[in-house]
């Protein structure tokens, strides 16, 4: 029997990417494919869909089915508290739809669904599916190392050791397969940062359901599939306990789906636009190009940009800088004017790293941005903001070396005199440069030969798909 996989959606882009390019790799395996998510992010994907290498008119994939909720986007309000609110007081209705749509006999013609696969965020997904006896795995859209941070913490007495160490934010944990990580480089709903603690207690609760419902994923009766391959992380691959399935089967390129969300008029103009950026990248030499973007989420306030903007102009390096939302404190003009940089509201990011321009990524390291990056070999430089951000730029920085954590001020802004010193290391020809861009090389290759023909998360992925096909 074929299968029919679900794949439901947190509806952030960053959770999207990922889930569009798994459905892909199943379709290209012959299965069918049902993509749902919320209604306003499938209207942030659409206006650009021309850009996405997303099979949409393949007889396998179903129409996407939309949850019938709004994520704050809808209203142009982009209240970050908003948007995520809507989990917590939509949850029943998103579970009825879930319910109908996974039982039911047929989907436009195409067989009953026998699979759910589901992205974080979302745990009463797994209580649906449980209900509904059909067999599920999460994809869990950062590092395995995350995994195993949050694993340990709701289950390893590491919820304690850090209460009682938080104030000695330098306080180094040692969990299995992960270099020792300070307190302070935590993911950020795990330690003290009073600037974020609205998030933190909607995120920490989600996180907790689902690493301690018994009937959830985190009850670890499933499978864990992780963006990320197996090279990257063994440590964590090689350590965390064989019963909790984790399964590397990244990276999940491409990515080039679109946020028209925020700034829908402007974005849609310039998307369009795609070549005016790839053009100017056409005009640079290799590795010559400084690439800035902050991901789908996170805006930078005024006196940062003005920062951007000082150190841009003073490295002398040709830039590319997507500026999400007001463009307060960007002054760069002289520069855009001489032609040496161009600013965009967005851009397909997979394309601009692979571009063989572009010689340093200055990036809020999310965990899409910091693997495309990977993928693509281009070294970064890492200003994290919240989330997993903070434990990625460690990865980057101390594990994987291919790249530098830039450091902030007391008031969090990172300086222009620490991001040129940062640009001078990454792109410049000192011998840490030199050792930064071999290492983006290797890892470059690694993350190629995983998912090439016969690569480890190419056959992790495979055999997924034939062990569902005979337990079906
Ligand atoms: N992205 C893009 N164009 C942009 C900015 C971001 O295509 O101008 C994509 C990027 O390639 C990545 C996603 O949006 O796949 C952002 O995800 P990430 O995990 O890096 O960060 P988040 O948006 O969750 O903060």
């Amino acid at each position: 029997m074929v299968d029919h996989f679900l794949l439901v959606c947190y509806p952030v882009q960053s959770h999207i990417n990922p889930l569009l390019n798994l459905a892909c790799r199943l379709v290209h395996a012959g299965a069918y494919v049902t993509f749902s998510t919320s209604i306003a992010a499938h209207k942030r994907m659409f206006p650009a869909s021309s850009m996405l290498d997303f099979p949409f008119n393949d007889p396998h994939i179903s129409h996407l089915i939309y949850f019938p909720y709004s994520d704050g986007y809808d209203d142009g309000n982009n209240e970050t508290k908003q948007q995520f609110n809507y989990f917590l007081e939509t949850r029943d209705m998103c579970r009825c739809s879930l319910r109908s749509i996974a039982s039911a006999p047929s989907i436009d013609g195409r067989p009953a669904i026998t699979f759910i696969i589901y992205t974080i965020m979302i745990p009463w997904v797994s209580e649906v599916a449980a209900e509904l006896g059909l067999p599920m795995a999460l994809l869990w859209t950062q590092p395995a190392t995350l995994f195993s941070i949050y694993y340990h913490y709701f289950h390893g007495g590491y919820k304690e050791l850090i209460a009682s160490n938080c104030d000695d934010q330098s306080y180094s944990l040692q969990l299995p397969g992960v270099s020792p990580i300070s307190i302070r480089d935590l993911p950020s709903y795990l330690v003290p940062k009073p600037e974020l603690d609205k998030f933190k207690e909607v995120f920490l609760g989600l996180f907790e359901e689902m690493f301690l419902n018994e009937r959830t994923t985190a009850g670890f009766h499933e499978i864990v599939l992780v963006n990320s391959f197996h090279d990257l992380e063994h440590g964590v691959f090689t350590s965390i306990d064989a019963k909790l399935n984790v399964i590397p089967i990244g990276p999940l390129l491409p990515s080039s789906s679109i946020d028209g969300g925020i700034l829908p008029e402007n974005i849609v103009k310039e998307t369009n636009d795609v070549k005016a950026y790839m053009e100017f990248l056409n005009r640079w030499p290799a590795n010559s190009v400084i690439y800035l973007s902050f991901g789908s989420i996170s805006f930078m306030k005024k006196e940062q940009n003005t920062e951007f903007s000082l150190a841009l102009r003073d490295s002398g390096r040709p830039y590319l800088w997507v500026v999400r939302g007001a463009k307060e404190g960007v002054e760069v003009n002289e520069n855009v004017e001489k032609g040496t940089g161009l600013l965009i509201s967005w851009c397909s990011q997979v394309d601009v790293l692979s571009h063989s321009a572009v010689g340093c990524f200055v990036t809020h390291c999310g965990w899409n941005s910091t693997l495309e990056s990977i993928a693509s070999g281009v070294p970064m430089i890492g200003l994290p903001q919240w989330s997993d951000q903070s434990t990625n730029v460690e990865l980057v920085d101390g594990t994987w070396k291919n790249g530098v954590k830039a450091k902030v001020g007391e008031d969090g802004v990172l300086r222009s005199s620490e991001l040129c010193r940062c640009l001078e290391t990454v792109m410049g020809d000192g011998e840490r440069g030199n050792e930064i861009r071999e290492n983006a090389k290797m890892w470059k290759e690694k993350a190629s030969m995983s998912v090439m023909d016969g690569g480890s998360s190419d056959l992790n992925l495979i055999n997924f798909i034939k062990d569902i096909a005979k337990s079906t």
